[in-house]
């Protein structure tokens, strides 16, 4: 029998969930480059079982043995702190939020009949000092999603991940011969982060209908350079992400 979850969000603790980077999906990159340096992640999934294996199979490719997901990470994984998170609050609202900050703390990587597992999960780890789990909070699920704005924002993203799920599978083996890449197969978890090579740009901007690849670029430039270093650590990533996007405004002078 599973227990039903408590939840309701205290926002004057989101300095627990809010870390440096956040997965945005290809959809929502169009309404948040300004707001964040963008790379591509990759992680692998492990099924728990086979409904959630079948679950996974919709939205994540196969490589050698593994279930692959791919999306994009908005921020930067140095950061303890979102960029977007002023005096402990979000600065954006509605719309604009990420979805995967309006479905937090469940994840959409498992079927929502078996949030149960994320939660009790997170609890143990990421999400232990949460304060939105308590008794007086309301029923948020009950083997499923009681909550229909919780819910609607789930299934958004899920179905983000399932259009963008070729996409990524021709992105990832792009990077086949990378050293990272090899690092991040030969180990049981782990995690890929590379970044956004001009091959990809023209095509994500025109999936993402983002018009102006010009603003796209500046915008990007200017927020890979702010957070370039953190605590005196200058991230290689982004390094090698200003150095994308100048080869590929390079490669546009020359057309
Ligand atoms: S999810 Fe938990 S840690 Fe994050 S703001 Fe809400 S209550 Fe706080
Ligand atoms: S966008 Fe807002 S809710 Fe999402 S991680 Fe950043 S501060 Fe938190």
């Amino acid at each position: 029998m599973r227990g039903a979850i408590k939840f309701q969000c205290i926002l004057d603790c989101s300095n627990v969930c809010c870390g440096g980077a956040t997965i945005i999906t290809l959809k929502e990159l169009g309404k948040l480059y300004r707001f964040f340096p963008i790379t591509l992640g990759f992680s692998k999934i492990y099924p728990l079982n086979s409904i959630h294996r079948k679950y996974i199979e919709d939205f994540s490719f196969r490589y050698k043995s593994f279930y692959i997901i791919g999306d994009f990470i908005a921020g930067n994984r140095l950061n303890k702190k979102c960029r977007l998170l002023k005096n402990y609050l979000c600065s954006i609202h509605g719309s604009l939020k990420p979805l995967q900050c309006h479905i937090i703390p469940f994840s959409v990587t498992f079927p929502e009949a078996l949030q149960n597992f994320v939660i009790a999960e997170r609890r143990r780890t990421a999400f232990k000092e949460c304060k939105g789990f308590n008794e007086s909070s309301p029923v948020i699920w009950n083997g499923e999603f009681t909550d229909e704005k919780l819910r609607e924002k789930f299934y958004i993203l899920r179905n983000n991940l399932i259009e963008q799920r070729d996409m990524m599978n021709r992105f990832f083996l792009k990077f086949e011969n990378h050293i990272a890449f090899r690092k991040f197969i030969d180990k049981e978890s782990g995690f890929l982060e590379v970044p956004i090579v001009e091959d990809f740009i023209d095509e994500l901007c025109e999936i993402a209908l983002i018009d102006d690849i010009g603003d796209f670029l500046k915008s990007q430039r200017s927020l890979f350079i702010k957070e370039l270093t953190v605590g005196g650590i200058k991230n290689s990533l982004f390094v090698d992400a200003l150095n994308a996007i100048d080869r590929f405004k390079s490669l546009i002078s020359k057309i």
